[in-house]
């Protein structure tokens, strides 16, 4: 067994459960990519047995913090098994769900989504791409699902020095799929989506979109960054009288047409924009344009913490525009899932948006990923999904 020997004092983030070993806290040692080895404080105390990942800046994914554990077939097999359960245990309303998130569930870089009876995973990191055969074998064991779909090319991999990989790893079967969530029926698919095909870390949020159009009766909702519309089902089966989508994807905004005639929604209250929303944003200001109710949710812009500058200002830009596109009483629903941006910092970010409009806000409702994407204690980087519901005071 390979040993990594921390520099002294680099040994608390291990101590706290953090699974993150960065390449500037090591002293000496190496292995192979996706090599376990053992993590030893700089005099030589065990810390976690983890895997080894030599070009990524995070240098070891730790696995277990218990020095009796093996990192064998059944350690994968086990704790694959306990994500699932505590996913059953939750008992989502939904026949789409994430049923392993990554650092979160202990299996640093793994992602798996659930669709009906087809899984999809990303394997996003070293760790576990050398247990790849194990894990989709134990996946497939656990759920009884037939067919696994790789869906392993988010832009992360290279940071592991990983090639993209898409393709079906166990069985085969049709990509396309229809989720169905809070009632309403969204078409999707598994090999061309965005992630594994559908952003089910949302479906909360949308579930509160819905509720608020309910109460609050928008006229006007706009969907920026609307991806295949789920928000924009939501208002309008909320009852919202027009719904303006906005999304940069041609194929995204197809299926998000397609998606309103799946639910008997009237084609006729929606708009769809191929465009770019800063520039349609910047467009309805000059225009004096006004949305009783704007979602912005828009892809990650801070990867990592290095990227937040500069995602901070683009952040702050899309709100003060959506802020002044607001009338009296409109209410804001913004979102950001940069896991380089903290809460508080979101938070000042859309403050300072806010006051840069000359709007006043009052805070409804904070929001965040739905729980099967759940956060640790130890792990708060998994806080990646956060959101406000903001309404300009009268
Ligand atoms: N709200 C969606 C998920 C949004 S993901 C849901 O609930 O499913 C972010 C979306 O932003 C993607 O669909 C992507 O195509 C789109 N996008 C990225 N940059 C954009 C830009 N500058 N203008 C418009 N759309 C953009």
């Amino acid at each position: 067994m390979k040993i990594i020997r921390l520099k002294p004092g680099k040994e608390r983030s291990l101590q706290r459960r953090h699974p993150w070993v960065f390449d500037g806290a090591i002293a000496k040692g190496g292995a192979d990519a996706g090599e376990t080895v053992r993590v030893d404080s700089a005099d030589g105390q065990f810390l976690a047995w983890g895997a080894y990942s030599p070009s990524s800046k995070i240098r070891v994914r730790a696995w277990s913090f218990d020095q009796a554990q093996r990192i064998d077939s059944a350690f994968f097999r086990d704790t694959l098994r306990r994500a699932i359960a505590l996913r059953e245990r939750m008992g989502i309303a939904s026949n789409g769900l994430r049923l392993v998130h990554g650092e979160s569930d202990g299996l640093p870089g793994l992602v798996v989504d659930r669709y009906g009876d087809t899984l999809v995973a990303q394997f996003g990191a070293a760790g576990v791409e050398r247990w790849k055969d194990v894990i989709a074998d134990a996946l497939l064991e656990l759920t009884g699902c037939p067919r696994l779909y790789e869906r392993s090319d988010a832009s992360s991999r290279a940071l592991e020095g990983l090639p993209a990989v898409t393709g079906w790893l166990r069985g085969d079967g049709p990509t396309a799929f229809e989720l169905q969530e809070h009632g309403w029926r969204l078409g999707l698919d598994i090999a061309l989506g965005h992630k594994t095909g559908y952003y089910l870390d949302q479906r909360d949020s949308r579930g509160t979109l819905h509720d608020y159009t309910k109460r609050l009766k928008f006229a006007q909702v706009l969907n920026c960054f609307s991806y295949t519309g789920g928000f924009s089902v939501a208002a309008l089966a909320g009852g919202a009288g027009h719904v303006t989508s906005i999304d940069s994807s041609g194929p995204a905004l197809e299926q998000a047409s397609a998606n309103l005639l799946l639910n008997g929604l009237n084609p006729a209250q929606a708009t769809f924009i191929d465009a770019d929303v800063n520039a349609s944003l910047r467009q309805f200001v000059s225009e004096g344009r006004q949305f009783d109710a704007i979602v912005l949710d828009p892809p990650k812009l801070a990867p990592t913490a290095a990227h937040a500058e500069r995602a901070a200002r683009a952040y702050k830009d899309i709100n003060r525009l959506a802020f002044k596109l607001l009338p009296p009483g409109g209410v804001l629903f913004t979102f950001s899932c940069s896991g380089g941006i903290g809460v508080e910092l979101f938070h000042k970010i859309v403050a300072s948006a806010a006051s840069d409009a000359g709007v006043d806000g009052a805070v409804l409702q904070r929001l965040g990923g739905a729980c099967d994407h759940p956060m640790t204690t130890a792990f708060p980087e998994g806080e990646y999904l956060k959101g406000l519901v903001i309404m300009k005071k009268l």
